[in-house]
């Protein structure tokens, strides 16, 4: 006897090489089959979710949810289960002088599951500049804290900003790099200096700094140190940095997300592997809105739903490396389910740099399952829930 079956939904999930009718059975925390026709019967409870499709869980590969450390942290679950997401990894709120926070107040008073990145700065970001001094880092007592968390810490954090750069040059990504490898967890850089200070070449000697596994974030941004040269080419060292294994994340936040600078990379080839939030609480408000949301930008880029699923359920996953438990619906894997509808209209999404992008599907959470704990979908970021801005009257 089954616990769960979700029937009528088109369930997509390339890892599987489903895309199609199919229902889904959850037994005992774990998803037991994905098949057309299984008997109602034998379930002790259905769900019908007619005209939705059923994903692996949501994982979102660059979120802000230590609430209440920082100024901007959303609560977990509003990232979260309550938006579709049964996944997410805090990149780099905490530092080993805040973390401790995460296992006291934020991780067991959430359902979603939270994957945490250690900042190399010590108080993570609960100020912003986060490195602000040579004392801002404490390679010690970053490694004895990734060390004391080991399993839960899933890698190390560095920003590419002002000043940090200024403090400490190329120093700061490789001690990061030190942290990382020492602790044998992975490594995420943020690129794209909000400040607008530093010299834009320093993407050049960061790449090759990076090793395989390691995360680069905020793969379209236009601030200088992106990954686009003064004449809109992928530098050599982006291509150099995919063959090596670095996983590309777009991360799109308040200020590191451009269609313009997207449709560059996007039209030299070089694809980007996962498509995260960066959500914070005035980003979520204003600027990114939700996972879902970001799933709507790249149909609307012409990805395809199947790419555009494996870049918020299997990539992630194995970027994280938890591709063993998370991010597929076969059988055996943790039940982390994302139940979601495709609405057909006529929206407009905008970047952070004042670009946009007129977009006719846009992808609404219904609900999340969380090893088999099911939650609805609630009330969207916008007035009128999850869809995007209407486009304007007499638009397109
Ligand atoms: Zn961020």
């Amino acid at each position: 006897m089954y616990d769960l079956l979700l029937t009528g939904a088109t369930v997509i999930d390339p890892s599987i090489g489903i895309n199609g009718p199919a229902d889904v059975a959850i037994e005992a925390g774990a998803i037991a089959a994905v098949a057309p026709g299984i008997a109602p019967d034998q379930a002790r409870r259905v769900i019908e979710v007619k005209g939705a499709i059923v994903t692996p869980g949501l994982i979102d590969l660059h979120v802000h949810v230590f609430d209440g450390f920082t100024r901007f942290g959303v609560h977990p679950d509003d990232a979260g289960v309550y938006a579709g997401v049964t996944t997410v990894v805090d990149a780099g709120s905490s530092g080993c002088a805040t973390f401790e926070g995460f296992i006291r107040y934020i991780i067991p008073n959430c359902h979603t599951e939270i994957v945490p990145f250690l900042h190399i700065s010590q108080t993570g970001l609960a100020t912003i500049p986060d490195i602000i001094a040579e004392g801002s880092i404490n390679l010690d007592a970053t490694l004895r804290v990734a060390h004391r968390h080991k399993g839960l810490i899933c890698g190390i954090k560095a920003r590419m900003v002002s000043p940090a750069l200024e403090i400490f040059g190329m120093e700061m990504p490789r001690l990061a790099r030190r942290a990382a490898r020492e602790s044998a967890i992975k490594l995420m850089v943020h690129i794209g200096d909000t400040e607008r200070r530093y010299d834009p070449t320093v993407i050049r000697r960061l790449l090759p700094l990076l090793e395989a596994g390691d995360i680069l974030t905020h793969y379209f941004t236009a601030n200088p140190g992106g990954v686009l040269d003064g004449n809109g080419r992928l530098v050599p060292e982006a291509w150099e940095a995919a063959k090596t294994g670095v996983w590309f994340d777009t991360a799109h936040g308040r200020m590191n997300f451009s269609f313009d600078v997207g449709r560059r990379i996007i039209d030299q080839g070089l694809l980007p592997h996962c498509i995260s939030t960066d959500i914070t609480v005035p980003g979520r408000l204003r600027t990114v809105h939700s996972m879902t949301e970001m799933m709507t930008r790249f149909l609307g880029l012409g990805f395809t739903m199947e790419q555009v699923v494996t870049m918020c359920t299997a990539n992630p996953a194995r970027a994280i490396g938890m591709e063993h438990r998370l991010g597929s619906l076969a059988a055996g894997r943790q039940a982390d389910v994302s139940i979601l509808r495709v609405r057909e209209g006529n929206w407009m999404v905008h970047d952070t740099v004042g670009g946009s992008l007129r977009v006719t599907q846009a992808v609404v959470p219904v609900m999340a399952i969380k090893r088999g704990e099911v939650f609805s979908a609630r009330w969207g970021p916008r007035p009128w829930g999850w869809e995007p801005d209407p486009a304007p009257a007499g638009c397109c």
